[in-house]
C-alpha cells in the first residue's frame, strides 16, 4: 500500500524537489514562486502561463494551502485578523495592519509559546510545537491575500504567539522567502524579530548576512523583578541580554529597540523608570512602551495615565529615546501578541 503524504505548494523546497524529481527546468519554480508571492491567485488552476498538463501533475501532487482560515476579524482602523488552522492540528493568529502607507503584518513562530511570561495569554498552557517553515510563509501569503492587487506588504514583525528564536531556523527560512526579491520582496530593514531575550540566538542573528530588525522585550530593567514577569530570565539575566545586544549592534549597526509593556503598580512606579534610564540611557536604543492589554482570567492591569504620564517624563528627562503606543491605533511595531488575545477573547469564549 502506498501512503500518499500531503505536499503543500507553499513548502517551495518539496516544490524544487519535486521538479527535478521530475526533470522540469529550474524556471519552472520560479513561475509557481511568483504566483505564490507576488499575485492574489488560490489554486493552481490560474497560474496561467504554466502547461495544462502540468497543472494537472501539480494538482495531483501538491494542495495549495496547507492551513485553513477559521476566522477573519476586520476592525474598523482597517486591523485584520486571521485565525489560521494548522493541517497537524492547533491554530494561530496573524495580523494585517494598515498605517498610512505602511501594511504590516505580525506573524506566529509557534503554537502556544514556552516562555511563560506571566501577563501574556499565548504562553498560558505552554508550547505545543514550533510552526514549520511553510506554515509561517503561509500567514505571509494568507495577509498577502487580504490586500487589493496592486498593494504590498511593507513590514514583518515576529510578534505573534510564540518565540521566534525558539524556532530561529524555520523563522530564518521563512524570512529569506519574505526578503527575497523573487519572493515576497520586503527589505531587510523592514523585518522585525521580537524575542524574549535568548543569547544563543541573539548572537546567531547577528551572523545573519542581512540583519533584520531586533527587538528585545524587557519588561523590567532589574533580575528580581523580570524573573517573576518572565520566568524564562531566571536562567539567563539581563546583564547577559545586554551583552548580546550590545554584540548584535557592534555585528550589524542595526538599532535595538527594547520593549516594556506597562502593568499596572508592578513595573510602572517612578523607580522602574529611573532604573531604565540606568540601564538605556546612554545607549542609542530605542524603548517601545506599551500600555498593557487586559487579559481575561489574568489580574494584571492597564496604569492610569497619570502614573503614564509620570513614568514618561523620567524617561524623556534622563535622554531615554522612548516611544509611547497606542493600546489601540498605532499597534503597529508592538501588539501582534495581544491582538490575538483580543480575537480570543472576542470570538472563542
Ligand atoms: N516572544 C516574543 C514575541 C511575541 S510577544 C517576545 O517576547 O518578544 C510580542 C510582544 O507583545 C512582547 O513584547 C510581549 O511581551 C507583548 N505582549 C504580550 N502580551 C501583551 C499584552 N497583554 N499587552 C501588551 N503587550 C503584550
Amino acid at each position: 500500500m502506498t501512503v500518499t503524504v500531503k505536499k503543500y505548494l507553499s513548502d517551495l523546497a518539496s516544490v524544487r524537489q519535486w521538479a527535478q524529481a521530475n526533470e522540469l527546468p529550474a524556471y519552472r519554480v520560479n513561475q509557481i514562486q511568483h504566483w505564490l508571492c507576488q499575485t492574489q491567485i488560490q489554486s493552481i488552476d490560474e497560474m496561467t502561463d504554466l502547461p495544462k498538463p502540468l497543472r494537472r501533475q501539480l494538482v495531483e501532487a501538491f494542495e495549495f494551502w496547507s492551513t485553513r482560515i477559521v476566522r477573519h476579524q476586520t476592525s474598523p482602523d482597517g486591523t485584520e485578523k486571521l485565525l489560521v488552522q494548522l493541517d497537524t492540528g492547533g491554530s494561530v493568529e496573524c495580523v494585517l495592519l494598515r498605517d498610512g502607507i505602511r501594511r504590516t503584518i505580525c506573524v506566529s513562530s509557534q503554537v502556544g509559546c514556552a516562555m511563560g511570561c506571566v501577563f501574556c495569554a499565548s504562553g498560558l498552557d505552554g508550547v505545543e510545537r514550533s510552526l514549520t517553515d511553510y506554515e509561517i510563509v503561509e500567514q505571509f501569503l494568507r495577509l498577502q491575500r487580504l490586500l487589493p492587487a496592486g498593494e504590498r506588504i511593507s513590514h514583518v514583525v515576529m510578534m505573534g504567539m510564540g518565540e521566534p528564536l525558539a524556532n530561529l531556523a524555520n523563522v530564518l527560512s521563512a524570512l529569506e522567502l519574505a526578503s527575497s526579491p523573487a519572493g515576497l520582496g520586503i527589505s531587510p530593514r523592514r523585518i522585525t524579530i521580537s524575542t524574549v531575550g535568548l543569547p544563543p540566538g541573539i548572537l546567531k542573528l547577528a551572523e545573519v548576512s542581512h540583519p533584520y530588525n531586533l527587538a528585545i522585550s524587557l519588561h523590567a530593567a532589574n533580575d528580581e523583578l523580570r524573573n517573576r514577569l518572565v520566568p524564562v530570565n531566571n536562567k539567563i539575566g539581563i546583564a547577559s541580554i545586554m551583552e548580546a545586544a550590545e554584540e548584535y549592534f557592534r555585528a550589524t549597526g542595526r538599532r535595538l529597540t527594547f520593549e516594556y509593556v506597562l502593568l499596572a503598580e508592578i513595573n510602572d512606579q517612578p523607580q522602574h523608570a529611573e532604573e531604565l534610564v540606568e540601564l538605556l540611557g546612554r545607549r542609542g536604543a530605542m524603548l517601545n512602551v506599551i500600555p498593557y492589554n487586559p487579559v481575561a482570567g489574568l489580574p494584571y492591569k492597564t496604569p492610569a495615565p497619570q502614573a503614564i504620564r509620570e513614568f514618561r517624563k523620567i524617561l524623556l528627562d534622563g535622554q531615554v529615546n522612548v516611544q509611547f503606543r497606542e493600546r489601540k491605533g498605532d499597534q503597529i511595531d508592538a501588539a501582534c501578541g495581544q491582538l490575538r488575545r483580543t480575537l480570543n477573547v472576542a470570538t472563542f469564549e
